[in-house]
């Protein structure tokens, strides 16, 4: 299968690219080489020189050089340059939505839109960057005043997962960038040549108004290495990570001994309870987007149907009529509704998670088959798989990265519920149902313990007003809207006497 690559260059990508930015794009030429390929044709794209740590130094370097004047710059002022930022990603929208589809195989479609919501969460940080209040509280003391201040924290590290290898990126780095914070990101070493792409566009804002280059840094290199350097650096006060739950309890460990803040945005394993009140059209509807979209690969991707017995049956025939009728093939192409898996490797997980899955006593329902031939020839392109399971397995209990949906039947609302929550992530899930006392059963205290919660929609497709993150083991932190804001700033309590006295607080008398 032949693809046009000649869109690169309009993106800044050459044949070979430096994988290190500090206001200027290092030579780092000695440097071990990434060779990117496209899961699409498992063709090589491009090559990024990877980063060293004398590099790495370099970077911090500029980048706190960069925090002295940044932090000085009023918030509005600084959210006028991510206002810029986002002005620019509206330029190169569809280029960059294509750069994603063939550096990571979703949907074009999937891919535009990880850009428009990279474009939303610009706007949302210019709104913010004039609206970052502390609270004024009243002090139990004369002639005193009591208010709480946000200041920038200093150097944010970013650490990026492949499957968002943009969207993240801006979730974290510009509501950071408004709050004052500047910004190291490392992204994927499956996805550079996106986040190369992101910083030549940030480059060219940052550059026309004549501010430092070390607000926004790039450092594409090893975890092992880089990663593990970030972890341990004590000049980075938080660390905000997106990735596997074994690697998030690495970031943890190592960052909390040196008692370093953390943001984990860790994995899921998604939950839809469909109840007999449901509307099933919705229902069909969702779970399809849900479990199959972006090839199971979204953190919260649909990985566990919980239906309840008087329409168990009729669900699952018209499921398994819906997956027929998905279009596996080229991501770049129009019609096609599922595209490849990232890598091989992740086709070997999910064959190695079904044969687990039968191994329990599950049943594949349909699907779970590598799809060979010319067109795809990659060997990252699969069937999307429907099994049945019980909760009580093991492998059920897992993230696999990968199209698989286990589907579960129940008899009660509080069957359903213990179903749901008995796994060890915590992320997102969702109900169908259209009786208002399920809903809030499904929503009251005892009811779904994720962080997100959603009533006749699926689990995945956040939007970026609401705080995004899950508990458990997802990490518990939280990003984008809301007031996701206050972890990447310091809050400072202020006191202000203003009267001749001294009164001291809980009316301790001390040598009066
Ligand atoms: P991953 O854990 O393999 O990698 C994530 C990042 O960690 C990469 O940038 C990688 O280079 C880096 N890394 C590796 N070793 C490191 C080290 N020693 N120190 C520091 N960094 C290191 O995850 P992945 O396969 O890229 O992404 C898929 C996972 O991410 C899934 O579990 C998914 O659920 C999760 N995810 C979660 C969210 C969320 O918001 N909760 C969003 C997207 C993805």
């Amino acid at each position: 299968m032949h693809l046009d690559l000649s869109f690169l260059k309009e993106l800044g990508i050459n044949d070979n690219n430096s994988g290190v930015y500090n206001g200027n794009w290092l030579k780092s030429q000695n440097a071990p080489e990434i060779e990117v390929t496209t899961p699409i044709n498992g063709k090589t794209i491009a090559s990024v020189y990877q980063a060293t740590l004398d590099e790495y130094e370099s970077v911090i370097t500029e980048a706190q050089k960069a925090f002295k004047l940044w932090r000085n710059i009023p918030a509005p002022k600084r959210g006028e340059i991510v206002r810029l930022i986002g002005n620019e990603l509206r330029k190169y929208k569809s280029l960059l939505g294509k750069l994603v589809t063939l550096e990571m195989g979703k949907i074009l479609p999937e891919g535009e839109g990880e850009v428009q919501e990279m474009i939303d969460i610009a706007d949302f940080a210019v709104g913010l960057s004039r609206q970052l209040y502390g609270l004024t509280i009243a002090s139990e003391r004369e002639k005193h005043r009591m208010y709480e201040q946000w200041h920038p924290l200093g150097t944010v590290a970013v650490i990026t997962a492949f499957n968002f290898p943009v969207a993240v990126w801006s979730w974290n780095a510009l509501i950071a960038a408004v709050c004052g914070d500047v910004i190291i990101w490392k992204p994927s070493s499956e996805t550079p040549l996106t986040a190369i792409a992101v910083q030549n566009i940030v480059d060219k804002v940052v550059k026309e108004q004549g501010l430092p280059g070390g607000i926004f840094n790039l450092i594409i290199g090893p975890g092992s290495t880089v990663g593990q350097r970030m972890l341990e650096d004590r000049r980075i006060p938080l660390v905000s990570f997106t990735g596997s739950i074994p690697m998030g309890k690495l970031v943890a460990e190592h960052v909390g001994r040196r008692l370093g803040k953390t943001i984990l945005e860790l994995g899921g394993n998604n939950a839809i309870i469909i109840t007999g009140n449901a509307n099933l059209d919705m229902a069909l509807r969702a779970v399809l987007f849900s479990a199959v979209g972006t090839t199971g690969q979204r953190c919260t991707t649909t990985r566990r149907l919980i239906i309840h017995e008087s329409i168990y049956d009729i669900f699952l025939e018209r499921l398994i009529n819906a997956y027929k009728q998905v279009t596996i093939g080229n991501p770049l192409e129009n019609g096609t509704l599922m595209g490849p898996l990232v890598k091989k490797s992740a086709v070997e997980d999910m064959m190695h998670a079904l044969e687990e899955l039968k191994k329990a006593g599950g049943r594949i329902l349909y699907g779970g088959e590598l799809l060979e031939g010319e067109e795809y020839q990659s060997g990252c392109y699969v069937t999307p798989c429907i099994a049945e399971a019980k909760i009580e397995y093991d492998i059920v209990r897992h993230e696999t990265f990968a199209p698989i949906l286990y589907v579960m039947k129940y008899t009660d609302l509080d069957q359903a519920l213990a179903i749901q929550n008995d796994v060890p992530q915590g992320l997102s899930s969702s109900i169908f149902s259209t009786s208002m006392l399920e809903v809030e059963q499904f929503l009251g205290p005892d009811g779904s313990d994720c962080g997100i919660a959603n009533v006749n929609i699926g689990t995945s497709g956040a939007e970026i007003g609401g705080a995004f993150g899950g508990e458990k083991d997802t990490g518990g932190g939280r990003e984008s809207g809301s007031d996701a804001w206050k972890a990447y700033m310091r809050r400072q309590t202020v006191t202000i006497n203003w009267g001749s006295s001294l009164p001291l607080a809980q009316g301790i008398k001390f040598g009066d």
